[in-house]
């Protein structure tokens, strides 16, 4: 397996302490190389007053990567602390590296009726869903296996093993595809952007009108 995908231990607290909730949590996950962070950017540019959920990790920053914007970078302990004292909404261990929500930031957005997009994998989709009713989990498809192959050796300077190991971890996080009620596929990035950007309206307006 490319990327090690560990569920979250014992010390998760199943039920995060968030009430009062108002906003929508807009889910998107999808394998790497399907370009879901540029349409992250390109959906936030398209709604001002949508929340982009900065997660934390405790991975090393990549270049060009700031704090605070792409993620909240912190130390393992810190983060461990953390899970023992259940305040992530969600949380996953992709690789060796902790990735996790803040129970305590996502509150504050929703009670103030914010809706929310969050970036995060499988595992961490899952237990949003379990947790969070008015949670919208959209999967980002690459147009075909053939096509990942290019981005990922086009994006990247990883020898051809990692690569593999990437392109198994695809398929893994593809099989779980079914999982989410929303598919889209990200053949061209605009059409993907307006598809998605056509869901969070319907959301939006089934929501105000119930
Ligand atoms: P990367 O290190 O490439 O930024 O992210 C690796 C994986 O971690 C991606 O699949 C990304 O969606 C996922 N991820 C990022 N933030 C979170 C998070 O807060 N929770 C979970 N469960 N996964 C996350």
């Amino acid at each position: 397996m490319g990327k090690k995908r560990e569920q979250p231990d014992k010390h998760f607290s199943p039920k995060p302490a968030i009430s009062g909730r108002k906003g929508l949590l807009f889910i998107l996950s999808a394998p790497s190389g399907t370009g879901k962070s540029t349409l992250c950017r390109l959906i936030l540019s398209r709604f001002s007053d949508l929340c982009y959920s900065v997660s934390f990790t405790t991975r090393q920053p990549r270049d060009g990567e700031i704090e605070g914007k792409d993620y909240y970078f912190i130390a393992r302990e810190k983060f461990e602390e953390m899970i023992s004292k259940g305040e992530w909404a969600e949380w996953a261990k992709v690789h060796g590296n902790y990735y996790g929500t803040s129970a305590k930031l996502l509150r504050r957005e929703l009670e103030a009726g914010n809706d929310v997009l969050l970036d995060i994998d499988v595992n961490g989709a899952r237990q949003i869903r379990k947790h969070f009713d008015e949670s919208v989990p959209v999967f980002l498809m690459p147009p075909s296996a053939d096509e990942l192959r290019k981005r990922l050796e086009k994006r990247s300077s990883d020898p051809p093993e990692v690569i593999e190991k990437r392109l198994k971890a695809a398929e893994e996080e593809m099989a779980c595809r079914d999982e989410y009620p929303h598919i889209i596929v990200n053949d061209d990035l605009e059409k993907a952007a307006d598809k998605l950007a056509a869901l969070i309206k319907n959301y939006r307006a089934s929501k105000k009108s119930s």
